[in-house]
Formats: structure tokens, C-alpha cells, sequence
């Protein structure tokens, strides 16, 4: 009896000795960074802690993965002139997901396709249409697979410009998490300019409902899909864009194949997985990959789920996202089976 006494009186003082208050705190940050609007909500019992670290984090990778701050690792291997440029853990960790996903994605994605990309204003703003010409040029320069890291650090060919922005907020959202389960958080959801992650449930217990956006009318969900413990990640051409003096909307991520933003169907790809890093590079590749091969990439890869959305129109839902994906009330949708 005098033993359990003591144990009652014992266990306050544990819960509340480290890390301040006892109950579980729901913390939530807005910030801007990586050229987006961020959330950060949090609940545990140091939940404040957590989110200010993981807000300090995101500023640290901003500042190792811009491509345009002069101060940045990648500007630094970008403008090394021949020169080996010693790698951080995170860039060998992003260079790798990049490898992968440009392999299984038949060059689809392309960190290398950069100077390409700014040659139509999308990191300077001086939006414009470059003759064929001149992509033809810069796509000479474009090749991942010349890549190759040796002993910690990389030279980058002649020319060559790499950029992370197809994978950079994934492998944050990924960081992120690990900070808030190093602080014992058990519920979390991040957005990270339309990224979303989520860690565990909601407070109550139930799933985490995640809005996709319509890319039709990005100002209304298409619906919401069910998740805990997932990475839901959009790459779309509402995204960022710019009307050309044809009329024409062009989008931010572009076809290595043509050296022109992607037009190969799809106008919107939703990668619903458990690493953001890889959902990230995934959501650009399928993009760029178009109806028929983003579904055989999907049915070849067997770790994560899409959500598509083509040009007509139509909605196509992966099997195993269907039953977590509720469409909003009137919207036809398809389901992609993994046989045929
Ligand atoms: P996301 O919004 O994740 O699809 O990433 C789009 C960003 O990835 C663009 O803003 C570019 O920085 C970069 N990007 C564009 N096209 C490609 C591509 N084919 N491969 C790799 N990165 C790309
Ligand atoms: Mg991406």
C-alpha cells in the first residue's frame, strides 16, 4: 500500500518534470519560406518546442537548397566551374531520391532540366517564351545521369545546373516529422504549399482528411482523402504558371523531352505515400510521364497511391487511394486497377 502511495505521488512530478506542462498542447505556426506559405500545427506535450525547432529547421534547409541565394550549397555547386564541391547528408539524401525517381521514371524527372526552366522565367519572374533553338541548347546540359557524387562530394559537367524544387519541400515535410517525433509528438499535419504531411491521427483519434484542389477551379476541393501517417503531394499546373502572348498557360514544370512545360495530359497529380521526400519527386515525374505511363509507373512501383487529374477532365484514382478518397458530391471519378 505505502509502495503504490509513493508511485501515485511520483508520477506527477515525471509528467510534469521535462519539457514543461503535462498536457498535450496543439502549437501551430505560419511561416513563408522556399518561396511559399507554410502551416505547421503540432500536438504533444512539447509541442511548442518542436514546432519552433522544426521552424528553424525549414529556414536552415532554405538556406542550404536555394537555388537562386548565393550563400546556398546548390548555388555553390552550381557555379563551381569544374570544381568538386563537397556535399552535405541532406544533398547526397536528395541527390539519391532524385537518382531513383529519374530512373524509374525514364529521365522524366530531371534536377538538371534548370537552366532550361529559368530560361523561361520561372526562378527570375521575366516570364517569356524561348525559341526552340535556345532550349534545344540548354537541354544539351540536361542529363541526371552525368551526375555522379564520388567520395562525398560532386562536379558538376561543364554547363550543368541542378535545382531541387521538384523534391526540396518533401524532404522537408520529411524533416519536419523527424523533429516532432524526437519531441514525443504523436499528432501532426504540415502544409507545406499545398504538401501535406501528416504524423499519427488527429487529436481524437480519427484520420486526418486531407483537401485536394481542383485543378479546373483551384479554388475548390475536387475532395478529401483520409490519411494518418501519409504524405499527400500535388504537382499541378495551377501551381505556377504564366499566360504567354499566345494566350497559352504555361506551367512550372517542364518535359526534358521537349524542354517545354509538360503537356502530356495530365494536369494534376496527387502521390499519397509515407516518405515526402519521394511522394515530391514522384509528383513532378508523373506529371511530366502523362496518363498511360504515370499508371504503369504506378502499377510497377507498388508503394504509393495517386490521385490524377487530366487534361478532359477526367478524375483517376489509383485502387488503393480509392476507399480513402471521398469526391466531392457530383464528381465522377475512375479507378485505376492494378491488374489490366
Ligand atoms: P513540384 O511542384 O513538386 O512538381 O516541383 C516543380 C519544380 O520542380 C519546379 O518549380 C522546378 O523547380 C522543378 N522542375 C520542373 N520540371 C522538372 C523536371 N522535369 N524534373 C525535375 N525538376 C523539375
Ligand atoms: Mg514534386
Amino acid at each position: 500500500m505505502k509502495r503504490l502511495l509513493l508511485a501515485v505521488a511520483v508520477l506527477p512530478l515525471l509528467l510534469t518534470g521535462c519539457g514543461g506542462s503535462a498536457a498535450p498542447q496543439t502549437k501551430s505556426a505560419d511561416i513563408f519560406a522556399m518561396d511559399t506559405y507554410m502551416n505547421l500545427k503540432a500536438t504533444g506535450t512539447d509541442a511548442e518546442a518542436a514546432v519552433s525547432e522544426a521552424s528553424d529547421r525549414i529556414s536552415a534547409l532554405e538556406t542550404l537548397l536555394s537555388v537562386t541565394q548565393e550563400t546556398s550549397e546548390v548555388y555553390a555547386l552550381n557555379h563551381a566551374n569544374g570544381a568538386p564541391t563537397p556535399l552535405s547528408a541532406e544533398t547526397q539524401a536528395l541527390l539519391q531520391t532524385a537518382a531513383e525517381v529519374r530512373a524509374e521514371s525514364g529521365g522524366a524527372l530531371c534536377i538538371s532540366v534548370y537552366p532550361v526552366l529559368r530560361a523561361w522565367g520561372f526562378t527570375t519572374g521575366s516570364y517569356r517564351i524561348p525559341p526552340q533553338a535556345e532550349r534545344d541548347a540548354l537541354l544539351a546540359y540536361a542529363d541526371d545521369a552525368q551526375i555522379q557524387p564520388e567520395n562525398g562530394s560532386l562536379t558538376l559537367p561543364d554547363q550543368m545546373q541542378i535545382d531541387f524544387g521538384a523534391l526540396a519541400k518533401g524532404y522537408t515535410g520529411d524533416a519536419v516529422m523527424e523533429i516532432f517525433r524526437a519531441h514525443g509528438i504523436t499528432s501532426a499535419m504540415i502544409n507545406l504549399g499545398g504538401n501535406v504531411q501528416t504524423l499519427g491521427t488527429k487529436p481524437d483519434g480519427s484520420a486526418w482528411r486531407v483537401g485536394i484542389t481542383d485543378p479546373m477551379h483551384p479554388e475548390q476541393s475536387l475532395g478529401t482523402v483520409e490519411v494518418t501517417d501519409r504524405a499527400v503531394i500535388t504537382s499541378g499546373n495551377y501551381e505556377r504558371y504564366f499566360i504567354g502572348e499566345d494566350g497559352r498557360r504555361y506551367c512550372h514544370i517542364i518535359d526534358p523531352a521537349t524542354g517545354a512545360p509538360a503537356e502530356n495530359g495530365l494536369i494534376s497529380v496527387t502521390v499519397i505515400g509515407t516518405e515526402g521526400v519521394r511522394c515530391d519527386a514522384l509528383s513532378t515525374a508523373l506529371f511530366v510521364e502523362g496518363t498511360a505511363k504515370a499508371a504503369a509507373h504506378w502499377r510497377q512501383a507498388g508503394d504509393f497511391e495517386m490521385i490524377c487529374v487530366t487534361e478532359d477532365g477526367r478524375v483517376l484514382v489509383s485502387e488503393g487511394a480509392a476507399a480513402d478518397f471521398t469526391p466531392r458530391s457530383g464528381l465522377q471519378t475512375e479507378v485505376l486497377r492494378r491488374e489490366g
